[in-house]
């Protein structure tokens, strides 16, 4: 089955440009260095399916002009990546009278039920919420004819889900990915990595750490995300192999699933 990839932001937490930064990748005339905070939307039979939901998800959907949402996979919890929960609310409403479900490790859905109270333990009767509920991973998750594999990386002290399914794999915050999940990343068309700077950090990974990975698990392709403002994206992109690149917001990719 045809799947098609879009990549809704390639930015780090803070995104790029960063607020009151001078830099010269904040300040680049070059659209590709205008990063919003990590998301994918993947469209396969008739269906979309969206990876996290970040501050940015509105601006994001409008510039794509996602029209239909099915399903929301969460990787983790971090504010960058689950903010835009209340601008699901018009992609929700088309599911009535059912809900749009979001789909998260256990311990990360009571994380969203607990931070989003208003949502989820909703007794406001005037309506103007998210009509969406949650559902914990425990397991690969059938979602319209496909398999999404959660993939466990290390991000800094937490273990949290990367996903795989078919012939791509979407991880995007980790310090390390450990040997088990490694093997379930074999024979891949695509594989997004976190790919923060060049310089170490202790919840990310760096472009020659994510060059390692590649190195092993030789994806067709290879497209970092979670880029902070240190890396330019013409430059950038000069220094690595053919067929690794820096992701950037609107990217478009085809593959099967
Ligand atoms: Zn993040
Ligand atoms: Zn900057
Ligand atoms: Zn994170």
């Amino acid at each position: 089955m045809k799947a098609r990839l879009t990549v809704l932001g390639s930015g780090t937490s803070m995104g790029v440009p960063t607020i009151g930064c001078d830099c010269a990748v904040c300040h680049s005339a070059d659209p590709h260095d205008r990063r919003t905070r990590p998301s994918v939307l993947l469209e396969y039979n008739g269906k979309f399916v969206l990876i996290d939901s970040t501050p940015d998800f509105r601006e994001q959907a409008i510039r794509e002009g996602i029209r239909q949402l099915d399903a929301v996979l969460y990787t983790h919890t971090h504010a960058d990546h689950i903010l835009g929960i209340d601008d699901l609310r018009p992609l929700s409403f088309r599911h009535k009278p059912n809900k749009l479900p979001l789909y998260a490790k256990p311990e990360a859905a009571e994380f969203l039920r607990n931070m989003f109270r208003y949502i989820f333990d909703a007794n406001y009767k005037f309506g103007g919420l998210p009509l969406v509920e949650l559902r914990p991973i425990d397991g690969p998750v059938e979602l319209f004819g496909a398999t999404f594999e959660p993939v466990t990386v290390i991000h800094g002290e937490n273990e949290i889900y990367g996903f795989r399914v078919g012939s791509a794999a979407y991880l995007t915050d980790h310090s390390e990915v450990p040997k088990a999940s490694l093997e379930k990343l074999r024979g891949l068309d695509i594989l997004f990595l976190d790919a923060l700077r060049r310089t170490p950090h202790p919840t990310h990974s760096t472009v020659d750490n994510s060059l390692r990975i590649v190195e092993e698990l030789k994806p067709k392709r290879a497209f970092f995300t979670h880029i902070c403002h240190d890396l330019p994206h013409e430059a950038t992109n000069a220094t690595l192999p053919e067929n690794v690149r820096l992701s950037y917001d609107g990217m478009k990719l085809e593959f099967e699933i």
